[in-house]
């Protein structure tokens, strides 16, 4: 379903991504963490080609990316494949709640007006939002503003939700409730991949856990092998950090 090989990534002289590679089976979630400045966002967003790595593969659906040999057709079929939620929600401030969501249906699916308000109620159901439609991003607290984006991504239907860092801006009140948003659309077998600071919630939420440090995938594996009892020096002095 996802097959990342042989992934590297520069910032200037800096090698940010060191040969990554991983597999993922569809409907299943993997956890991303690591500490700051290891790579993970670097990772995500080149999982859709918000960066440009300079040499590797990555596999995303049924769309084979080679990144040395690519053109504009292959980042469009990539980046339907997946969705991104970002760590500051990146609403449009000047859309509605509702708007948010339609706008994808509306110029990127080419649903009509009609069909794409009642979807988009629909999603916004979802996260205890319908009430919401009418208002302006500025409106609802950071909290709500995530379940919106989380929502407005999942309504174009990706094979793939990429979710970066989903509740590192809410306050401690929030971010239960996102957490419990994406633990429920993990349960509904969505594949996802979210780089995530929350270790507990990675342990509950994940089958698969990649720990990465300086740029490189430093262990892999189940929650219970690499949370529990990892095998690297270095993933438990950072999981030691935490506690
Ligand atoms: P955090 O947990 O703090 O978000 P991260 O593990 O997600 O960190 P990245 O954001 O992927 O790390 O950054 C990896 C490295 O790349 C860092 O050293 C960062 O400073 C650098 N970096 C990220 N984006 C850029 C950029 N646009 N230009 C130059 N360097 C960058």
């Amino acid at each position: 379903m996802i097959t990342v090989e042989g992934l590297h990534h520069k910032f200037g002289d800096n090698e940010i991504l060191k040969d990554i590679n991983f597999e993922q089976e569809k409907g299943t979630v993997t956890a991303i963490i690591g500490p700051s400045g290891s790579g993970k966002t670097t990772l995500l967003r080149s999982l859709n080609m918000l960066e440009t790595p300079y040499k590797g593969v990555i596999e995303l659906g049924d769309t084979l990316f080679n990144i040395e040999n690519f053109n504009k057709n292959d980042v469009a079929k990539l980046r339907k494949q997946s969705a991104m939620v970002f760590q500051q929600y990146n609403l449009f401030k000047n859309r509605t709640i509702l708007e948010n969501i339609t706008e994808g249906l509306i110029y990127g699916q080419g649903m009509s007006k009609k069909e794409a308000n009642g979807k988009g109620m629909e999603y916004l159901d979802k996260v205890s939002l319908k009430d919401k439609a009418n208002a302006y991003p500025v409106q609802l607290s950071g909290g709500q503003q995530q379940r919106v984006g989380i929502v407005r991504a999942l309504s174009i239907e990706p094979e793939v939700l990429l979710l970066d860092e989903p509740t590192s801006a809410l306050d401690p009140e929030s971010v239960q409730g996102v957490l419990n948003i994406i633990q429920e659309i993990a349960s509904e077998g969505r594949t996802m991949v979210i780089v995530t600071h929350e270790i507990q919630f990675a342990k509950e939420v994940s089958d698969q856990v990649i720990f990465m440090d300086n740029g490189e995938i430093i262990e892999s594996g189940s929650p219970e092998d690499v949370i529990d009892n990892p095998s690297s020096e270095r993933t438990r002095k950072f999981l030691s950090r935490l506690t």
